[in-house]
């Protein structure tokens, strides 16, 4: 205690009392990320600078403290969980766009710039900065290189490391490096992409170059609905085979879709077993053709409608309901277990058999949601865009469960699972089969 007191006066007098938390109260609130898995934080730093940055890295030394760094806090595998009374620095207010340089293809932002609002910055520029978390409204940048993030934009533009050129870093001993360079390829080792999802254990991203990528001349967002989930799930093999690689391919599964229609009103089919949100963009006769191409594959598998958003608003909306997804399971019950996991793209829909398998034998509400995305090579490197990927596919796939016998009014269980293969085309997928002889979830009631 006489160790963290120290270290709080000193970083009290260098950064300012406003800066340091120390409340118990406030302290607990840090204890933890959006994981399940809780710590104990010994102080909370607010930086405003990396020279602020550098000073609790070496309060932190020279008191023997553990430094966890902190974005927005909604990692889900505890890496901003501290531990051991860690000193829990967070970026959230390093919060500038510091240089866009749209000739250049880079802009240059503090690690606690919101995801959703670089891109907004961006957009009149005609360039965006595509990896697009679900959490993107919230998420920072910082937390998104250090976690190496995906989205649902992944899957054609590939994950965060296809998008960071550089980063300035501190170190654990206070001294500052930038890894990488604003050109594509550095000279020696790439130790950049050593630090792209590293977690924050190699130290504090103070300040990241990002790669600007072109807002496509044209997008078609399409929503499928099947009758079968096994329908759905192969229907998003079938589209990549067809050569068709979509900016974005989304299943879910009937909980989920009650759920977030009862949340975002987008209009998703509610007696549908399982939809699939595909998002084509490029120029407007590449997209014409690869529609086509699209409603083929889902007509081979019995799919019931077909609807393209008419207008951007349309479009919008129907991405709302998907990226409302996880607070939407809200509405079934107040906790649930999340699992995320990597399967193959051709084992789809075995492997939700199989989840939902699982969740009837232990009485659980399941829901899944599944996001097609693809390796962290850059989109220029990577061979799927060509449909030339002989790399063997693996997947991952996510679930969050509640006992039913909780929550009486659902039947089932509530589980995320997601698919997807870090090596070739890879979906991510949730889907849901209705225990038999049970109500299927009523989500939002
Ligand atoms: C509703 C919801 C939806 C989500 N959807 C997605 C999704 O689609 N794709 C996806 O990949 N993830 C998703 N996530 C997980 C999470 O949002 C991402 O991992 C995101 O990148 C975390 O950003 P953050 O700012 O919250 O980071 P935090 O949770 O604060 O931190 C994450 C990790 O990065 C480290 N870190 C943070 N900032 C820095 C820094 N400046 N320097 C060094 N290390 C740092 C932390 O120590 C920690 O290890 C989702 C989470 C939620 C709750």
């Amino acid at each position: 205690m006489a160790t963290l007191d120290a270290a709080r006066d000193e970083l009290v007098a260098a950064l300012g009392a406003d800066a340091v938390l120390h409340d118990p109260l406030a302290l607990r609130l840090y204890a933890r990320d959006a994981s399940m898995v809780e710590g104990s934080a010994g102080l909370v730093v607010f930086v405003r600078s990396a020279d602020d940055v550098v000073t609790c890295v070496k309060v932190a030394a020279r008191h023997d403290l553990p430094v966890v760094p902190r974005g927005s806090g909604t990692g889900l595998a505890g890496g901003a969980t501290p531990i051991a009374d860690a000193i829990v620095v967070v970026t959230a207010k390093m919060n500038r766009i510091l240089e866009v340089r749209p000739e250049d293809r880079l802009a240059w932002v503090e690690p606690g710039v919101f995801n959703l609002d670089l891109g907004n910055a961006l957009r009149p520029t005609g360039f965006t900065y595509a990896p697009d978390p679900s959490s993107q409204q919230v998420s920072s940048i910082g937390g998104n290189v250090n976690t190496n993030a995906g989205g649902p934009h992944c899957l054609a533009y590939g994950v965060t490391s296809a998008h960071v050129l550089a980063i300035d870093v501190v170190l654990p001993d206070g001294s500052v490096e930038r890894f990488g360079a604003e050109a594509p390829a550095a000279p020696g080792y790439d130790l950049r992409g050593f630090v792209v999802g590293s977690e924050g254990t190699l130290g504090i991203v103070t300040a990241a170059c990002v790669r600007l990528t072109p807002l496509p001349p044209a997008v078609r967002t399409m929503l499928l609905d099947f009758a079968a989930v096994e329908d759905c799930a192969q229907t998003v093999s079938a589209i990549v085979a067809r050569g068709v690689v979509p900016a974005a391919l989304e299943m879910m599964d009937r909980g989920i879709v009650r759920a977030v229609e009862h949340f975002a009103h987008a209009g998703y089919p509610t007696d549908a077993a399982a939809v699939l949100l595909v998002e084509i963009d490029g120029l407007r006769a590449g997209v014409e053709a690869q529609t086509r191409e699209v409603e083929a594959a889902a007509r081979d598998h019995d799919v019931g409608t077909i609807r393209i958003a008419a207008d951007d608003t349309e479009r919008a909306l129907l991405w709302k309901g998907r990226k409302s997804a996880f607070g939407a399971i809200a509405q079934i019950a107040p906790h649930y277990h999340l699992h995320d996991c990597v399967v193959p793209r051709t084992a789809l829909a075995e492997v939700l058999a199989g989840v939902y398998t699982i969740a009837q034998r232990h009485d659980l509400i399941v829901t899944n949601v599944a996001t097609c995305t693809r390796c962290s090579r850059s989109i220029a490197r990577c061979p799927e865009r060509s449909n030339a990927c002989s790399r063997p596919p693996t997947s991952s796939c996510g679930s969050a469960s509640t006992p039913a016998a909780r929550f009486p009014a659902s039947t089932g269980s509530v589980s995320r699972s997601a698919t997807s293969c870090r090596s070739c085309s890879r979906p991510r997928i949730s889907t849901r089969r209705p225990a038999s002889g049970r109500r299927s979830t009523p989500t939002g009631g």
